[in-house]
C-alpha cells in the first residue's frame, strides 16, 4: 500500500550512499550552483521553500550571506582560478531571508537541521530548536511536503522561490514532481519564481545492444544469453551510460513542461513522434555505410532542466543529462523494441511487397508512441511504447 512505498521510498533516502552520490554529481551541483548563487537579485532577500532538502545543501546555498562572501573574498586572494566554487560564492552578494527546508526523511531533515547548525545558518525559530544556536535563516521541517500543515503551518502563496531536485530516471521515476506542483499551488506568490522552471524529456533511435558482446565470447557463442538480456529490456527500461556513436536518428523533443504553468495531471502524458534516422554519427561497425542501412534496437531518453531567463535574469543555467555532456548520476534511460527495425538514411526503397523496418525494405522513419504515467499508489511509472517502420 501507499504507505509501505512512501516508508521504502523516504527509507532509501536516509542512507548516506545516495547523497554522496547526488552530491558528488558535479553537473547537478554547478547547475544548481549557478542559479542559486549567480541570480542575487532573485535570492537576495527572499522566502525560499527547498522541497526535499536532503542534505539541505540547496538550502544553503539559497541562504549565504555576505559574510560567507567576505571570507571567500579574502581567500580568492590566495587561491586564483579555477575554482568554480569559489568564483560562484563570490557573485552571491546576500541571501534569502529565510529558506523553509522540508525532507520527509526523518533521519535526513535532523542531518540536515545538524549540517545547518554546524554551518551557522540554522534560524533559532526551526522547530525543535528551543536554544537559540541560530543565527541563520536555515528551517529545516520534518514531514512530507503534502502534509506539512501538521508539522509548520505556512501562510499560504507567501514563498517568493520554490526550489527543489526532484528529478528521478528518465525524468519522471519517483514521481516527486506531483510534490512539487503541489507545494507551488499552494505556497507560491503569485508571480513567483521556479528553480528549475523548465524540464524537457528528449529522444534518439539507438543501434547498439549487448548481442554483439554475446555472439562470439573467447570463441563460443553465448547469443542465447544476449537474446534473453533483450527480450528482458522490452519489458524493463535500462538506466545505463549510452555512448554517442551508437545513435542512429536525430535527436527530437518527447515532451516539453513549463513548470509554471503545468498542472498537476499533466505529469501522465502520451507523445507521438517520429524518429528521422541519421547514420552519421553511428559507429562503423554497427552500419553498412554503402546503402547507408542500419538496425534500430531502441530508444533512448534523458532530459534537461532549465533554469531560464524568465527568473534567473543575471544568469541563466540549464542541467543536461544527455549523452553528448559530461555524464551525470541520472545516466540514460533505454527502451528496447521487441523487435529492432531496419532503418535507412537514404530513400527507402518500399516497393510494397516487403514489411516496412525490414532488412529487405528498411525504413524511412520510425514511427513512436510513447506514454508515461504514474503507476497508481506507486513510486514507479509505467512506460508504453508502440513503434512502427514507414
Ligand atoms: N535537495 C537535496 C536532495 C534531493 S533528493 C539535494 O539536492 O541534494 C530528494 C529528497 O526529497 C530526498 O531526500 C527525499 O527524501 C525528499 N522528498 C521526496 N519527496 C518528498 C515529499 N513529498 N516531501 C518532503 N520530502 C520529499
Amino acid at each position: 500500500d501507499i504507505k509501505n512505498v512512501n516508508n521504502d521510498y523516504f527509507g532509501a533516502y536516509s542512507s548516506f550512499g545516495i547523497h554522496r552520490e547526488m552530491l558528488s554529481d558535479k553537473v547537478r551541483m554547478d547547475a544548481y550552483g549557478q542559479a542559486i548563487l549567480k541570480n542575487p537579485s532573485l535570492l537576495k532577500s527572499a522566502v525560499v521553500m527547498d522541497v526535499g532538502c536532503g542534505t539541505g545543501i540547496l538550502s544553503q546555498n539559497a541562504s549565504f550571506v555576505t559574510r560567507a562572501v567576505m571570507y571567500y573574498l579574502c581567500a580568492s586572494l590566495f587561491y586564483r582560478g579555477d575554482n568554480a566554487f569559489l568564483a560562484t560564492v563570490l557573485y552571491a552578494q546576500a541571501g534569502a531571508s529565510k529558506v523553509i527546508a522540508i525532507e520527509a526523511s526523518e533521519k535526513m531533515a535532523s542531518v540536515a537541521t545538524r549540517i545547518a547548525k554546524d554551518n551557522g545558518l540554522l534560524s533559532s525559530k526551526s522547530p525543535g530548536e528551543s536554544t537559540n544556536h541560530g543565527t541563520g535563516v536555515v528551517e529545516v521541517v520534518q514531514g512530507m511536503v503534502e502534509e506539512l500543515d501538521k508539522s509548520m503551518p505556512i501562510e499560504p502563496h507567501s514563498v517568493d522561490v520554490l526550489l527543489s531536485e526532484w528529478m528521478g530516471y528518465c525524468l519522471l521515476y519517483e514521481a516527486m514532481l506531483s510534490s512539487v506542483l503541489y507545494a507551488r499551488d499552494r505556497w507560491l506568490k503569485p508571480g513567483g519564481a521556479m528553480l528549475p522552471d523548465t524540464a524537457t524529456i528528449v529522444r534518439f533511435g539507438k543501434a547498439a545492444t549487448s548481442l554483439p558482446f554475446w555472439e562470439n565470447v573467447y570463441g563460443f557463442n553465448m547469443s542465447s544469453v544476449g537474446k534473453e538480456l533483450v527480450e528482458g529490456a522490452a519489458q524493463i527500461p535500462i538506466v545505463d551510460t549510452v555512448d554517442g556513436h551508437g545513435l542512429v536518428t536525430n535527436a527530437a523533443v518527447l515532451q516539453s513542461f513549463d513548470l509554471v504553468t503545468m498542472k498537476p495531471d499533466e505529469v501522465d502524458f502520451t507523445a507521438i513522434v517520429e524518429l528521422e534516422p541519421n547514420l552519421s554519427g553511428a559507429a562503423n561497425s554497427l552500419t553498412d555505410l554503402e546503402s547507408e542501412t542500419t538496425w534500430c534496437f531502441g530508444v533512448v531518453l534523458w532530459f534537461e532542466t532549465g533554469f531560464t531567463g524568465r527568473f534567473c535574469k543575471e544568469m541563466p543555467a540549464v542541467l543536461s543529462t544527455s549523452p553528448y555532456t559530461p555524464k551525470t548520476h541520472w545516466q540514460q534511460t533505454i527502451l528496447t523494441f521487441k523487435e529492432p527495425i531496419a532503418v535507412t538514411s537514404g530513400k527507402s526503397n518500399v516497393d510494397g511487397s516487403a514489411a516496412v523496418g525490414t532488412e529487405a525494405c528498411p525504413a524511412a522513419r520510425i514511427h513512436l508512441r510513447i506514454s508515461i504515467a504514474r503507476a497508481s499508489h506507486h513510486r514507479d511509472i509505467d512506460i508504453s511504447l508502440e513503434t512502427a517502420g514507414v
